[in-house]
């Protein structure tokens, strides 16, 4: 059975930002990957400096390019279907979906969101015309016509202004979902119309919308948009090793990845399950890996 020091689950931005900062500290880490990262949808990736407009495949390989120079790390393309405690050795046995198993000290969990969509059909544009976050997206959908599609009216308002610095002409869809007088006044007053029916369905050509169809029959021409999915944890590692989970289901951390149970961190998304970006996500793979090697250097020195 293979031994590490640190198994990273998880190769987005997160995984690999913690794995290079891990094995430039000489650790012997595994790092395993599915390949279900949730931006594998999307054309391009934007914001990261340095990185603007590459394609997520690419970002991931040149990471994993840059992890090739440290010899004290191996890559895992496989899934993570268990990890359970070996209390006897105080470590962790880490199971992949082929049955093999591995040995680590510690665990870092950057395995990332999901999204479910107030629309299903969402989906079949997400990543092509219709986006989730406007500074990733807004400026290739700029002045284009968008809708925006929420069904919290919190949510609804914050889009809705957000989305306007790229686009003025705009179209809330709230799916059936209620909008208060004060709020709809204030989106109508910058002429953005509101659509409160239900929706039948969305009209386009491989992935990029051209109209919505309402439930009445109504039908409007739309190049694209943002919408508001909900997020949840992919699988629920942190349920199962008993990591503290506040109200507001992000995981209890000390601000630098280490979670309340002993050796198991976290980085990226899967902390808090809200949306962030590629490079705050690599930032907090880059603070877990030195919370990971300090503890590994102050309990073996
Ligand atoms: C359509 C779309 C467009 C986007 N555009 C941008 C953009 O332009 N710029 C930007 O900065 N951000 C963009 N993002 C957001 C960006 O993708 C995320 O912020 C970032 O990927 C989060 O990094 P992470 O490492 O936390 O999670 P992820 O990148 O999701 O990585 C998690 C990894 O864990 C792996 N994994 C999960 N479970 C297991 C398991 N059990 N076993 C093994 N591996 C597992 C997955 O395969 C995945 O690769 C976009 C997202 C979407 C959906």
């Amino acid at each position: 059975m293979n031994i590490f020091d640190c198994i990273v689950v998880g190769a987005g931005a997160a995984g690999l930002s913690t794995s290079l900062t891990l094995g430039r500290a000489r650790r012997n880490i595994g790092v395993f990957d599915d390949g279900s990262n949730r931006n594998r949808v999307t054309q391009e990736s934007h914001g990261f400096i340095t990185r603007d407009g590459t394609k997520p495949h690419e970002f991931r390989e040149i990471g994993l390019k840059e992890l090739e120079k440290y010899p004290s790390i191996s890559y895992f393309n496989t899934k993570i279907t268990e990890i359970t405690k070996d209390i006897v050795n105080e470590r962790f046995i880490v199971r992949t979906k082929d049955d093999e198993e591995y040995s680590t000290e510690k665990i870092v969990l950057a395995t990332g969101v999901q999204e479910v969509f107030p629309i299903l059909s969402v989906r079949d544009y997400y990543g092509k015309s219709i986006f989730s976050c406007p500074y990733c997206d807004g400026w290739e959908m700029r002045d284009k016509p968008l809708v925006v599609i929420a069904e919290d009216e919190e949510y609804m308002l914050h889009m809705t202004k957000l989305v306007y610095n790229w686009s003025k002409d705009l179209v809330l869809i709230t799916n059936g979902a209620r909008i208060s007088e004060q709020s709809a006044l204030e989106l109508q007053k910058r002429n953005i119309k509101i659509m409160v029916e239900p929706v039948k369905k969305l009209i386009g050509v491989d992935g990029y919308l051209r109209e919505v169809e309402f439930e009445s029959g109504e039908t409007i021409a739309r190049s694209g948009g943002f919408v508001i999915p909900t997020f949840y944890r992919p699988i629920s590692f942190v349920e199962q090793l008993g990591c503290e989970i506040d109200e507001k289901g992000a995981v209890v951390t000390d601000g630098m990845g280490r979670t309340t149970q002993k050796n198991i961190y976290i980085a990226g998304e899967t902390e808090k399950v809200l949306p962030s970006s590629l490079m705050m996500s690599a930032g907090e793979g880059n603070k877990t890996a030195v919370a990971v090697n300090t503890d590994l250097t102050m309990e073996r020195f």
